[in-house]
């Protein structure tokens, strides 16, 4: 359930107390917080509010409710979206479709106004600089939202990589090919000869076209396990296409590198060279993506927005940082290869079992062996 949503008439993203603030024209005295009976506002926000992640309408307000007897808060003031017959009414891609009552925060998403780390940090003090630059605004933040959530969803695919088509990709791409090297029965005769070795350059010389299809999109461990997971979790489902997201992605991450090399902020522990090796951290990456969105994708154009937003003043109200952005690539990484596990296993044509594919060739280069050692024997060599 989202704690904050969009007012189309505010321009900005709100939680519930900011809400009520707005409309009753009421401070809270001394700190308290409390929420002011919004009934009589009630359609208004129906039809004012907006989800931040699909831009649906239909809010209710969730008054906070605390432990019987206490002051624990256990459940505090959010939104409820629902449609005109009571039902859920996020799209059903919407990140906030499935969440349940619980606070929790998508992956997705970033607070700036959170200052956990040095990289949010950084990048909190270019959100304020830019909203009082009039860089951006929080309805340009929104916009982005949107604009992504509406070309993911407009391209769909149903997943079909299992957890083993993905597990196959990852051993290919694993597979070292390097090194080729040709089996010849004779080679067996030496004495500590290494059949696991030559099963394996055999596989080389069988595979080729398949091992450099999977190595194409090179990825650590990490996102495999990611895209392992994501695989066994929507299976046989339909799913965003987030490979339509990759000219923006690939923009996105050419302007971090660039930014994290000639700024002379630090953004992040990783060098900026890394950064394309999906190492750009991910405050970064979306306000990269937020200053390319405002400049219509156009590189220099952005990269003359961040020299003005670098050499812009101090910002005077740290507030206006309180933005929630999207970091529109989350999970991009994982997505990929699970297009690629898919293409990858359209290609195989002897199944998808690594160990036993290699244990079979093993077992074909020993008879190779033995039926060259009898000929050896027969013809008295
Ligand atoms: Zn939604």
């Amino acid at each position: 359930m989202p704690a904050t949503a969009f007012s189309q008439y505010y321009a900005r993203e709100l939680d519930v107390e900011q809400l009520a603030w707005l409309l009753t024209h009421t401070q809270p005295v001394g700190g308290q917080q409390s929420i002011p009976d919004l009934s009589a506002w009630a359609d208004w926000i129906r039809a004012d509010i907006q989800c931040s992640s699909c831009g649906k309408r239909g809010a209710q307000i969730v008054r906070p409710s605390k432990a019987r007897g206490t002051k624990t808060v256990v459940r505090q003031a959010h939104f409820r979206f629902t449609d005109q017959s009571g039902g859920n009414a996020h799209h059903p891609f919407c990140e906030f479709y499935t969440a349940d009552e619980t606070m929790r925060q998508p992956d997705s998403l970033i607070n700036f106004g959170a200052e956990k780390s040095v990289e949010t940090r950084a990048v909190r003090t270019l959100i304020c600089k830019g909203i009082e630059q009039k860089i951006f605004d929080q309805a340009a933040v929104r916009a982005m939202r949107q604009w992504f959530f509406d070309l993911k969803s407009s391209t769909r695919f149903t997943v079909t990589a299992s957890p083993q088509i993905v597990d196959w990709a990852q051993q290919l791409q694993r597979h070292p090919s390097y090194h080729r090297w040709e089996f010849h029965p004779a080679q067996a005769d030496m004495p500590a000869f290494d059949w696991k070795a030559a099963a394996k350059f055999q596989f080389t010389e069988e595979n080729l076209t398949l091992i450099e299809c999977a190595k194409r999109v090179v990825h650590d461990d990490a996102h495999w396990k990611r895209a392992r997971d994501l695989s066994e979790r929507h299976f046989a489902h339909e799913v965003f296409d987030t490979t339509v997201l990759q000219p923006f992605y690939d923009k996105s991450l050419a302007l971090c590198a660039f930014v994290g090399k000639n700024s002379k902020i630090s953004f992040s522990k990783t060098r900026p060279e890394y950064f394309r090796f999906n190492q750009a951290p991910a405050p970064l990456l979306a306000l990269c993506a937020l200053m390319l969105f405002v400049s219509d994708w156009d590189l220099n154009v952005a990269i003359g927005k961040f020299a003005k937003l670098l050499n812009a003043p101090e910002p005077a109200d740290f507030s206006h940082g309180n933005v929630i952005g999207l970091n529109p690539f989350h999970d991009y990484a994982a997505w990929r290869l699970i297009t690629l596990a898919t293409e990858v296993e359209a290609k195989s044509s002897a199944g998808i079992d690594y160990a036993a594919q290699l244990l079979s060739i093993e077992s074909r280069l020993r008879q190779n062996y033995a039926i060259w050692k009898s000929t050896q024997a027969a013809t008295g060599v």
